[in-house]
This record gives structure tokens, C-alpha cells and sequence, in this order.
């Protein structure tokens, strides 16, 4: 079958601190509606690759990508409004808000083009409409009217994805998305995620391998700043290399 499109590309890509090469010669495809893990050991450079794409980091070297346009020298808000957007561990949730209105709040960030909604009423209607629609994507709609602070912690989780998503981004990176869940919330974030991934790309770090094997299409291994290997879950699992260094068997 026919390869889904190349969203954003990096080809080169090298982070230098100092002497140390944090990032070295990282060539990377991330495809629409595809998930797409990016794995390695610590240190390896996986969160400064995301600074490096979302331009939070200028590259020492090497070029980016998104959607066709040439964005190495972009700045990193314009990067997001173009559509790459990054989920932060720490929450951008308010905890005091519900979980319906923290989802209106972020439909409202200035950023956000593709809604812009200065109050008219239709507007208005548009705007509950979508928030509705965020809910059911990401399974809140039951607890539209809980206070965010009273959420589980896979929900609260799970309502910062769905803040993200309101800024309808073409390609989502997340960083860890499963970090400290139980089994049921890791299930929960799991479908969530090969959901969204529908409509857009995702690129994940995640240490879970039994979440990278379950649900990324595609693997990126780091290791000390260069791809190890790379390719889908089996043939990256079975690379003699892979396990030697990542997986320590
Ligand atoms: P990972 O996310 O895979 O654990 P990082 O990208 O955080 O790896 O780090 C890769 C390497 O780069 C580590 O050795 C880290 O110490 C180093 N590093 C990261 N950021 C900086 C920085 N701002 N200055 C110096 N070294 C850094």
C-alpha cells in the first residue's frame, strides 16, 4: 500500500553543547497518521531532538521541515501555529477550571487559528460545539463538569492531550504520555492516541515498550546522540544492536 506523506523531516540534525554532541547526523520522517516513537536511553538525546524540532533549540547544523516548509531558521510560536505542537509533562491544565471550560479556554489561545472567536453568538455555538466534539474524542464527556483538580491522574492527563488538540495540530509530539499511569489509564492514553493519529502525525518518546510495540507504526532508536536503528517495533526489537544497548538483553 502507498506510504502515508512525510509531514516533517529533519535531515543533518546536530545540537552541540560545548565539545559534547548531544544530537549527531539525526535524519528523521514522521508521516501523517502514523505514531511514530522515538526510544532510547537516557541521555540519548531524544528531548533535545524535540527541543530541535519545535525550535525551542536552534540546530548547531543539519535542516527541518514541516509540511514542506523550511523551518530551521523559524521562531518556535510561529512553528506552532504552522502545526507542530508539543504536549508538556507539566500540565497546562487549570486545575480550578472544569474540565468542559479548560477545554474552551484553550480553543480561545490567541495562537489558535484555526478558531477565532471573538464572541458573536454563532461563534459561541461553534465554539461548545467543537469543545463538545474534543470531549468525545478524547472520552471526557462524562466528566464535562468536573473541576479538573478532582480528575484521576491518567484524566488529567488525558484533558491536557485534549487542550493540545485544540490547537489542531498537523503533526503532535509528546513527550512520555504514559509516564506514571496504571495499566488502565496506559489502555485509556493508548486508544486516545492511535485515535488522534487518525488526522494527524504523532511522535512520541516513550519508555513503554509494550506501549511502542502496541501502538507506534514506526521506531526511532537514540543512542548517545546517533540513530541506532530504526523501522517498525519487530525488526527494531530484533536488532542484535537495539538489545545489546537498549535493552540490555
Ligand atoms: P534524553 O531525553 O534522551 O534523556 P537529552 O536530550 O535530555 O537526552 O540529553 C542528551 C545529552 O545532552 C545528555 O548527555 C545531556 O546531559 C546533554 N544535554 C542536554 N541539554 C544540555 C544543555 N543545555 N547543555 C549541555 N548538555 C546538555
Amino acid at each position: 500500500h502507498e506510504e502515508p506523506r512525510v509531514v516533517l523531516s529533519a535531515r543533518g540534525l546536530t545540537k552541540v553543547f560545548g565539545a559534547f554532541a548531544a544530537v549527531k547526523d539525526v535524519d528523521l520522517d514522521v508521516h501523517h497518521a502514523r505514531v511514530h516513537a522515538l526510544i532510547g536511553p537516557n541521555g540519548a538525546g531524544k528531548t533535545t531532538v524535540f527541543n530541535l524540532l519545535t525550535k525551542f533549540l536552534q540546530p548547531s547544523a543539519g535542516t527541518i521541515s514541516l509540511l514542506g516548509t523550511d523551518i530551521t531558521n523559524t521562531a518556535p510560536d510561529k512553528v506552532a501555529r504552522m502545526g507542530l505542537v508539543r504536549s508538556f509533562q507539566i500540565s497546562a491544565v487549570f486545575p480550578h477550571l472544569t474540565v468542559l471550560d479548560n477545554v474552551r479556554v484553550a480553543l480561545q489561545r490567541p495562537n489558535n487559528l484555526a478558531t477565532q472567536f471573538w464572541l458573536p453568538m454563532s461563534s459561541l455555538d461553534r465554539l461548545n460545539r467543537r469543545a463538545e466534539e474534543l470531549l468525545a474524542a478524547v472520552g471526557l464527556a462524562d466528566a464535562r463538569n468536573t473541576v479538573a483538580a478532582d480528575l484521576s491522574y491518567g484524566r488529567k492527563r488525558v484533558l491536557e492531550i485534549a487542550t493540545t488538540l485544540a490547537l489542531d495540530p498537523k503533526v503532535l509530539l509528546l513527550d512520555e504520555p504514559m509516564a506514571g499511569m496504571g495499566q488502565e489509564d496506559i489502555g485509556t492514553v493508548s486508544s486516545i492516541i492511535r485515535n488522534v493519529a487518525k488526522e494527524r502525525a504523532v511522535l512520541m518518546v516513550e519508555h513503554n515498550l509494550s506501549v511502542v510495540a502496541d501502538i507506534c507504526h514506526h521506531v526511532t532508536v537514540l543512542q548517545r546522540g546517533e540513530i541506532l536503528a530504526e523501522g517498525d517495533y519487530a525488526t527494531v526489537s530484533q536488532d542484535p544492536r537495539v538489545r545489546t544497548a537498549y535493552m540490555g538483553t
